[in-house]
């Protein structure tokens, strides 16, 4: 049985706040917020709302993880970043597991030349290899965000989380 660690909006907002607030105690003003595909988009969001900066970029990456898992690297898919030279950038995720996929954003980000480089997601695995310079909490479960239940769903039909009958029938009545 896998065990998951199912966050509710409440507590993700309060995580956010956390987050945010060490961000403004060390002063530090992002010009850009620059969000990780597809989970990062509303973690992005909240604190681009909080900091009032209205300048939201993306950078789609995938991890397959191969049998092998040495095999396993991230692939950037598409990077829809501009006038991020001299920047100070934030870069947005929900969790880091490995740690990969923060570290290859920050390289592809760093080849843009932006004047600084900082990484926030709300939470973090123990094990990852790159902490993010800004997370709430340290979980090692697998976490289902209330905006990706679906994606957690399709892979293990027994993830305990609400409207999932509804889920399945509609998604395989539709999909092609
Ligand atoms: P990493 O490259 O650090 O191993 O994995 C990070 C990416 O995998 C994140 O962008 C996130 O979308 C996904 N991911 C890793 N662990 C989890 C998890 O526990 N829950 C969810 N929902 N996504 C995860
Ligand atoms: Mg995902
Ligand atoms: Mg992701």
């Amino acid at each position: 049985m896998v065990e998951y660690y199912i966050p509710t909006w409440d507590e993700i907002e309060e995580d956010v706040f956390q987050i945010a607030e060490k961000i403004a105690n060390e002063k530090f003003v992002p010009d850009v917020i620059i969000a990780i595909l597809t989970g990062g988009v509303i973690p992005a969001k909240l604190f681009s709302d909080i900091f009032g900066i209205k300048t939201l970029r993306y950078i789609e990456i995938k991890f397959y993880r191969g049998v092998n898992k040495t095999d396993a690297k991230p692939v950037v898919k598409a990077v829809y970043v501009n006038d991020v030279e001299n920047k100070k950038i934030l870069i947005v995720d929900d969790v880091a597991d490995s740690g990969e996929t923060l570290e290859a954003v920050t390289n592809v980000i760093a080849m843009f030349n932006p004047s600084l480089i900082r990484t926030a997601t709300i939470y973090v695995k123990p094990w990852s290899r790159k902490y993010p310079d800004y997370y709430s909490k340290i979980i090692d479960k697998w976490i289902i965000f209330p905006w990706d239940k679906w994606d957690v769903v399709r892979e293990n039909k027994d993830a305990p989380v609400k409207n999932k009958e509804r889920f399945l029938e509609l998604h395989n009545s539709i999909k092609k």
